[in-house]
């Protein structure tokens, strides 16, 4: 374990201890969540090192990684994924024009096929050995692993999305520095993330799923991504939000907290989670679109 006594993003101290949660999903194990006085962003402390991150993954359950959607929670995925595509589509395409799209953490690639059929020049990148193998065997995608990254030529993309993947990744700042050059001067940089913000992140506290130690390594709130855009060079120029996730998250967190059935038990909260966003937009998981401008620092 990697215990930190600085900020990971910006450098600073002092950071204090805000929550103490744990890995509900897989291991058990404990962690705790720091947050930077002068960034604001909230952190997994102590958190694994880098070269041990794959054994939290290691699980059949990893949706984002099940390539079969058998039982009842995979078929609402599935269903819910194929609606989630659509939408997304529907945001980028109004955006930008037609061009050349890169996709961080492409999973099973169902998001690229979609592009890709709409007449888009698709890439994706997975860590993943499986889902990538299914990409390309399903979808017949160009999928590379992480490596593949450093061989993009720079400059290249009018589309690169990361959906619930920053927040995984140990040197974000670093990850969205080779990200920028890979984007054209004028492309669209699309960032997912949990918000541990939305009134759904307060109502389960330490059990909700939103958080994902030690996965998440990061959890921002929405003023900790706009010093993070601003200190990397990036404006944001609209915030969407993703809906469905308010449900999961919530579904994931009753399980956590071992009640049932967790479905219903998740309707009031998540339903309420929406509705509270309605007037502030805080959504329990929000889409920032972003473009280049230049860098402030921290
Ligand atoms: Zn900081």
């Amino acid at each position: 374990m990697e215990k930190l006594s600085n900020c990971p993003l910006c450098g600073s101290t002092p950071i204090r201890q805000i929550m103490h949660t744990k890995d509900y999903f897989y291991t058990g194990e404990e962690f705790n969540l720091y947050q930077c006085e002068n960034c604001e962003v909230i952190f997994t402390n102590p958190r694994p090192e880098a070269g041990s991150l794959g054994k939290y993954y290691n699980t059949k359950n990893y949706l984002s990684h099940n390539t079969k959607n058998n039982g009842f929670t995979g078929r609402i995925y599935s269903l819910l994924r194929k609606k989630n595509i659509r939408y997304k589509y529907k945001l980028i395409s109004h955006l930008t024009p037609k061009g050349q799209i890169l996709d961080i953490g492409s999973g099973t690639g169902e998001l690229l096929d979609y592009f890709k059929k709409e007449g888009w020049t698709t890439r994706g990148i997975e860590p993943n050995k499986k889902a990538r193998e299914f990409a390309v065997k399903n979808y017949n995608l160009t999928i590379g692993d992480e490596n593949e990254l450093e061989r993009q030529e720079e400059n290249s993309f009018d589309v690169i999305t990361l959906w619930h993947v920053l927040e995984h990744i140990p040197k974000a700042n670093e990850r969205i520095e080779k990200v920028k050059r890979l984007l054209k001067s004028n492309g669209l940089l699309v960032i997912a993330l949990p918000n541990p913000t939305s009134f759904d992140a307060i109502h389960y506290g330490a059990y909700w799923a939103g958080y994902d130690v030690p996965r998440h390594l990061f959890h921002f709130t929405p003023q900790a991504f706009v010093n993070f855009s601003k200190a990397r060079g990036l404006k944001i120029i609209k915030t969407k939000p993703l809906k469905f996730d308010a449900y999961y998250v919530s579904y994931l967190s009753e399980k956590y907290k071992q009640n049932h059935p967790a479905l219903l038990r998740a309707t009031i909260p998540a339903w309420r989670s929406n509705l509270m966003a309605n007037k502030t937009g805080n959504y329990s998981s929000l889409i920032y679109f972003l473009k280049k401008e230049t860098p402030t620092g921290y």
